[in-house]
């Protein structure tokens, strides 16, 4: 048998992330990972390299406890939200038998992670305003354990109506575990669902530090549910999720000064992005800006490949969004520095209609 043939069937057809570093690209405006686009200064504290780290470290798990408004117990940390993801199809559903559900257009990680592990995953396609079809899950919730609702949701950029999530929570009690990606949240805090934790076992919530907090490159994330999933979830992960320089920054980030200063790089994100749709929406080649609740902006552009091919080639590297499901003719662009944000009005503005 070649190597090839000794792999596990699903894994010879995966298809791997197509993570914005591993598409490449040679540019010095990168616009197209949702990033803080610049970085933050840390100086590493702790020197015991020679052992091994905490699995879940102590300051870590306190410090995103008091910002999330939880206890330490409802708190899980990760080598990123990424992680997140899979532990919670690891814990909870069983090759061959169970599935994953999401709404797509959403984030590619949930139908990778399945993939890998041998899960199946279904898709319910969101409505045309990209909201939850209520019905369409219903029919589809047999054998379901774990359902992924990315809010405010990437690509698209909108919040799912809480109202519906409630629906979807009362679907679901003791039948699935209901994931909320909230890994924008900071740039939309009062849409967070974490003050439902008291309401509802089955209620998952993912965040992340590769956002708003600007340390995409720390690898790290959280999963913040009750008691009982937090313990299935401390079951199945590595032993040692985060080397000690990883739980050192993060335990800084999450200090009373770190938060404040993640506060003020979302404001100016905000203004950015304020700045960023008021331009857009007067380019010719633009035909639709859709509100964004997050970093990032989905525009709906004229000739899109072609133009996403332009400004790739100009060094300017933005989402292309035009396969997922609904979303021809979509480019997804992260708010940037001032400078990054004039860099592609510029380029846009040349493009010819
Ligand atoms: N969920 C969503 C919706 C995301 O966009 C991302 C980042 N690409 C993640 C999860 C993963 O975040 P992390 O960097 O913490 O693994």
């Amino acid at each position: 048998m070649s190597i090839e043939e000794l792999a596990r069937a699903n894994v010879r057809e995966l298809v791997p992330y197509q993570s914005a570093r591993r598409l490449g690209g040679k540019g010095d405006v990168w616009l197209n990972a949702n990033e803080y686009p610049q970085a933050v200064e840390f100086q590493l504290t702790a020197q015991t390299l020679n052992r091994y780290p905490e699995c879940q470290p102590k300051a870590v798990i306190e410090n995103y406890a008091r910002y999330a408004s939880v206890t330490p117990q409802q708190v899980l940390v990760s080598r990123g939200a990424d992680e997140g993801i899979e532990l919670l199809i690891r814990a909870f559903c069983e090759p061959g038998q169970d599935a994953v559900l999401f709404c797509p257009p959403t984030y590619g990680m949930y139908s990778v992670s399945a993939e890998t592990i041998g899960v199946e995953y279904r898709t319910v396609p969101a409505l045309e305003d990209w909201q939850l079809d209520l019905q369409g899950i219903a029919d589809t919730l047999d054998g379901v354990k774990v359902i992924y609702v990315c809010s405010p949701n990437n690509p698209t950029g909108q919040i799912i109506n809480p109202q519906d999530l409630r629906v979807l929570l009362e679907m679901t009690r003791g039948k699935a575990i209901v994931v909320a990606d909230e890994a924008y949240i900071e740039f939309c805090p009062q849409a967070s669902l974490v003050g439902w934790l008291s309401e509802y076992p089955h209620l998952v919530i993912l965040r992340t530090l590769s956002k708003a907090f600007a340390l995409a490159g720390l690898r790290c994330g959280f999963t913040l549910a009750n008691e009982e999933v937090i313990n299935l979830l401390m079951k199945v992960i590595a032993p040692y999720p985060l080397s000690t320089p990883v739980a050192d920054i993060a335990a800084q980030a999450l200090s009373t000064p770190g938060i404040l200063a993640m506060r003020e790089r979302v404001q100016q994100i905000l203004d950015e992005r304020q700045r960023l749709v008021e331009a857009l929406q007067n380019i010719p080649c633009v035909e639709q800006v859709f509100p964004s609740e997050t970093n990032y902006i989905l525009v709906r552009i004229t000739a899109s490949s072609a133009v996403f091919k332009s400004l790739w080639d100009q060094g300017i590297i933005l989402r292309d969004q035009n396969k997922q499901p609904s979303l021809s003719g979509c480019l997804r662009i992260t708010v940037g520095t001032r400078e990054e944000s004039q860099r592609v009005i510029d380029a846009l503005s040349a493009e010819k209609v």
